[in-house]
């Protein structure tokens, strides 16, 4: 018996020399130190023996045991630090390499302008107000004193949902809403921005969905001189102090006069030159007072209220202001040119 065990402690640790991965050393423990192993048989034959070699073999067996045991674990214990070592060498990080940019975002160029055009109507006591993209004929057209059938109504090719929804135009049937939920109780100061949509076909300054920034103030008293005033302010702070406006007779269906504003021109000043296109004016926007029919279809009486409303494209208004010439920039999202107009 004796013999035996140390036949199996040697053949044991030759194996465990010779094992290379850790999965291998699992192997030789279950198959030398488990339950079926044949130490464990051996030990099962002691019956056999007397008296006095049974403690000899027993504690011969355990020493047998502790040594393949110390083996396996001091084994396991080389393998693990060479996989570690080789892992770190797979993995070392190169500290000379380069590191990336990290890139930051910015807002939108449209964004920043319509932020822009908000903080300065909020200056001068509008508030901000927003309705859905979405919109009723009634409140897109019919409100705004465009009836069906009205023939000015071909000036906005219109996304149609069904025949009584459409994709809204522009943002005016958000000055209808308003008024049409105060019903002429209080006077209405607003501006609305927000995403319109029109049929037309892109190119460098058409786009079938574009922004407005309209207007809207509806009080006792207000005057055509009103207007004016406020579109002056608006120029000037936008565009530099020196620039100066004129208004133009015009038509719109929802106001009446119906004016449409110029700025002088940055380049010549008024003289005329290629950027003006000899005249020294710029088209801006449109406005004009509001129709008296407007103001009653929403609940308020054209006797006693009167109002002024405009209407602007932050395209055009980004578009002169910065020099970009075609529209489809604002909508391609191309980087190298929104990353021009970030601000630090
Ligand atoms: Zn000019």
């Amino acid at each position: 018996m004796k013999e035996r065990l140390q036949e199996l402690k040697e053949e044991a640790l030759n194996k465990v020399e010779q094992a290379d991965t850790l999965n291998e050393l699992q192997d030789i423990r279950v198959a030398y130190l488990g339950k079926k192993g044949p130490i464990t048989e051996v030990l099962r034959g002691m019956g056999k023996l007397s008296k006095e070699e049974r403690p000899v073999i027993g504690e011969l067996a355990n020493k047998v045991r502790e040594a393949i045991a110390g083996e396996l674990d001091a084994k396991k214990e080389s393998i693990e630090a060479r996989e570690l070592e080789e892992k770190l060498e797979k993995e070392t990080i190169d500290v000379t390499l380069p590191g990336r940019p990290v890139t930051v975002g910015g807002p939108h160029l449209l964004t920043s302008i319509i932020e822009e055009i908000e903080d300065l109507f909020i200056g001068m006591g509008f508030e901000v107000r927003e309705g859905p993209e979405v919109e009723t004929d009634y409140y897109n057209f019919e409100a705004l004193n465009l009836p069906k059938g009205h023939p000015a109504r071909d000036m906005q090719d219109s996304f149609y949902i069904t025949e009584e929804l459409l994709m809204r135009t522009h943002t005016s049937p958000v000055q209808a809403r308003t008024m049409g939920k105060f019903q002429g109780s209080k006077p209405v100061k607003m501006i609305c921005p927000g995403k319109v949509y029109r049929r037309d076909t892109d190119d460098a300054t058409h786009s079938h969905q574009f922004t407005q920034v309209e207007g809207l103030y509806v009080d006792r008293n207000v005057r055509m001189s009103d207007l004016k005033g406020v579109l002056n302010r608006f120029a000037k702070q936008m565009f530099g102090e020196e620039r100066e406006i004129r208004l133009r007779p015009s038509f719109f269906p929802f106001t009446e006069p119906s004016v449409e504003m110029d700025i002088s021109c940055k380049v010549c000043h008024g003289e005329g030159c290629s950027v003006c296109k000899g005249t020294g004016w710029i088209e801006i926007l449109g406005g004009g007072m509001v129709h008296p029919r407007v103001l009653e279809m929403a609940g308020y009486d054209p006797k006693e209220y009167t109002g002024f409303a405009f209407g602007m494209g932050p395209e055009r208004i980004a578009m002169l202001k910065y020099g970009v010439d075609d529209i489809r920039h604002f909508y391609t999202n191309d980087v190298r040119f929104l990353k021009q107009y970030h601000k630090a």
